[in-house]
């Protein structure tokens, strides 16, 4: 007597799905077709390439590149760095006088390098901190259009701004990490961006640099710190920020969007460097509470 093969155990699978799917009814959805290519990816590369620059190049003279900030039409070509000379230079802005240690402006030239009186006082768990320039003017523009506009271009407008002002010191510091100062969730579903992300990995691409999103978050989320006092917005900061996904001591570049009474960054820092790392701050602007 023939054994029938299924309870024999010795069926074929592959054969047994196909005689399952013969005897189903046929599926209404209609049988798939091969998709029709773009049909200048039927032009060989010797034809296609010269089209497409020919194409560009029209496309520029209709559409001459303009200026982010000022919309003065650029002569240079559609890219990096976005922003008239003119602008650029605006946005470096510095003051006559520093903090050697975290850029509070000071209000007179007479000494030209020194420590400020919080930093004195109260040394900071970050080694240097510095900006692309004084928050005022393009730059203040440039940080707005960028947070509150969504004008994402200029996150790598500004980078490179960055870099061009700080490359030596970030080069000297030598980061192996950049982090980006985290938003709470919350904060980041109601403006869904984190704008010193978008601008930490411009920077991580152009050093070659990882951006690590996941090793410091914010565990607590913060009302907003523009009207409140140097003392207010220490104690606001206070405990928000921990490490989650730990890292192997590093030197790790913390990038911010403004900076006024460094509580923010001294914060990150201060958890970053009790998890063994040593810190450096970048900031697109350095404001302050005096000015
Ligand atoms: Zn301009
Ligand atoms: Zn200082």
């Amino acid at each position: 007597m023939r054994k029938d093969a299924r309870h024999s155990g010795t069926v074929d699978p592959a054969k047994s799905c196909v005689q399952d799917a013969q005897q189903r009814p046929s599926h209404p959805l209609r049988p798939l077709t091969a998709r029709k290519p773009f049909a200048p990816l039927f032009l060989p590369p010797t034809v296609l390439y010269p089209l497409l620059r020919s194409l560009e190049q029209i496309l520029k003279q209709l559409l001459p590149p303009a200026c982010l900030l000022c919309g003065i039409k650029l002569n240079a070509l559609p890219g990096p760095p976005y922003l008239c000379p003119e602008c650029a230079r605006a946005c470096v802005n510095q003051p006559i006088a520093a903090c050697a240690i975290c850029a509070e402006p000071f209000r007179s030239a007479s000494v030209i390098s020194h420590w400020c009186g919080q930093c004195t006082t109260s040394p900071p768990p970050f080694v240097w901190l510095k900006a692309i320039g004084l928050h005022a003017e393009q730059l203040q523009y440039a940080v707005h259009q960028l947070k509150y506009a969504n004008q994402f271009q200029l996150a790598e407008a500004l980078a490179l701004l960055l870099l061009s002002r700080l490359r030596s010191d970030i080069v000297a510091f030598n980061p192996q990490n950049i982090i980006p100062v985290p938003l709470h969730p919350k904060r980041l579903c109601l403006r869904g961006f984190n704008q010193s992300l978008l601008v930490a990995r411009h920077l991580g691409t152009k050093l070659d640099i990882p951006v690590s999103t996941r090793h410091l978050i914010r565990t607590r989320p913060t009302s907003s710190q523009t009207k409140l006092n140097l003392a207010q917005r220490h104690q606001n900061i206070l405990g928000a920020f921990s490490i989650d996904v730990p890292l192997p001591p590093r030197r790790i570049l913390l990038v911010d969007d403004v900076v006024t009474t460094t509580a923010t960054c001294r914060e990150c820092a201060k958890v970053l460097s009790h998890a063994g790392h040593q810190v450096a701050v970048v900031a697109l602007s350095r404001a302050s509470l005096q000015h």
